[in-house]
């Protein structure tokens, strides 16, 4: 793959269709993004390619649901051959593709079941779900009492009930009333959970790494020490490894790096390799039992499509080769970036290939670096203002990293 990431100067005539496409997309829809003006008509691998000809490094990856890069060959192959098969049956039918899957993804988890959902919303809904039914018919807690404890800069999706137990004010304000039954204490604090544990705490619902928080790493040994209490309390611990998980910070799941387990895998994103949305709440029998037919379900969950795809995702996962790709290169990009402190850039975190890289306000907001770094040919997503969050295919170069990280650095330094 190319390194030269030009972008030649273009014609006004050369970005009229850009410009006309942006302009027609923003006037039908609802505002509740602000895209930068770029219009995607292509890509592959790394790079993306808008209606004018136009190539960008694409450092954003989807927010890690396109960990294995655009059009990759083997996944495609795989969806091209099940679109012509198969692709929905619902769960009424069980179909060719659904064993494998559960299987597969069970094993990459350690874990015996396994629920499969669409969206990363509707796998955290499940786990609020299961977690609460374990507790009033396992853990004996008094009908309708269940508590579960978050984080604060916590992100978990956008339903009613789980903005309901976020504290960024944009998630939440006046989304509300909100359903009851989450207590959030300061992120990356054990005594704090410790503290908020009471007999009605059925389950603890946290990222073992905040993503959508700016990559967020909570102090070494939080983790392990959350599994601890939540073993020795009776209280579940379900990870959401949504954006952490399946690769993207050098493992296979972000709670490898401290050798837990949590009770409930929560899995969406990457799961779809950027295809189709696949998620699922992994777990044991003990766990994931509580549920029996009609208690909970999906139209799409488990479909072939999603099946097939994830499937693939799993297999590709079980050689290692990605979780080491991301390790490798996340050396590099850590070495890049912590090289920028001190130089327009307050302050770094990186683990495996994904960063948080917090901006000098006197640089400008993460929105103003974002647009310099598309003047360059590089797609980058601010997050809370002044961070901006990088998370490049797992399958990017050396090369095109270095490269995407040269602009961030000339941005940043104002060249
Ligand atoms: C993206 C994300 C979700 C929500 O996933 P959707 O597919 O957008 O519903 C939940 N948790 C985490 C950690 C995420 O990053």
């Amino acid at each position: 793959m190319t390194t030269t990431a030009a972008n030649p100067a273009a014609t006004p005539q050369e970005t009229a269709r850009s410009t006309e496409l942006f302009q027609r997309a923003e006037a039908r829809t609802a505002r509740n993004y602000k895209p930068l003006p770029v219009v995607i008509e292509h890509a592959e691998g790394a790079w993306m390619t808008d209606v004018d000809g136009t190539r960008f490094l694409d450092l954003l990856a989807g927010y890690s649901a396109l960990n294995f890069g655009h059009g990759h060959p083997g996944l495609l192959r795989v969806a091209h051959e099940q679109l012509d098969k198969l692709t929905l049956t619902s769960r009424a039918f069980v179909h060719d593709q659904f064993a494998d899957f559960c299987a597969e993804l069970g094993d990459l988890c350690g874990k015996e079941l396994v629920l499969p959902m669409n969206t990363g919303a509707e796998a955290v809904e499940t786990a609020i779900k299961v977690m609460r039914k374990w507790g009033y018919e396992v853990k004996g807690v008094a009908p309708g009492e269940a508590e579960i404890i978050v984080a604060s800069g916590n992100f978990h999706g956008r339903t009613t009930t789980i903005v309901g137990f976020s504290d960024d004010p944009d998630a939440r304000n006046s989304f509300g009333p909100f359903a009851p039954g989450f207590v959030m204490v300061p992120y990356g604090d054990l005594e704090a959970v410790e503290a908020a544990i009471g007999p009605n705490t059925v389950g603890v619902l946290m990222e073992p790494i905040q993503g959508e928080g700016g990559v967020v790493i909570p102090p070494d040994g939080f983790w392990k020490g959350l599994r601890e209490l939540t073993r020795r309390e009776n209280v579940l611990m379900a990870a959401d490894e949504i954006q952490a998980g399946l690769g993207r910070t050098g493992k296979t799941f972000a709670s490898d790096h401290e050798g837990v387990v949590p009770d409930l895998y929560v899995l969406g994103k990457a799961l779809g390799a950027g295809i189709v949305p696949v998620s699922a709440v992994v777990a044991d029998r003990d766990v994931l039992g509580v549920l029996r037919p009609g208690q909970h379900g999906s139209t799409f969950g488990g479909n072939p499509l999603a099946c097939a795809v994830g499937l693939e995702v799993v297999r590709m996962l079980a050689t290692g080769e990605h979780q080491a790709r991301a390790a490798e290169l996340g050396e590099l990009m850590r070495e890049r970036l912590e090289a920028l402190v001190g130089h327009g850039v307050l302050a770094v975190r990186v683990r495996g290939l994904w960063a948080g890289v917090d901006i000098d306000p006197a640089v400008g907001t993460g929105r103003e670096v974002c647009e310099r770094l598309m003047a360059r040919g590089v797609l980058a997503k601010d997050t809370h203002g002044s961070t901006i969050r990088l998370a490049p295919p797992l399958v990017i170069s050396a090369e095109d990293l270095a490269w995407g990280l040269d602009q961030l650095a000339a941005v940043v330094r104002g060249d």
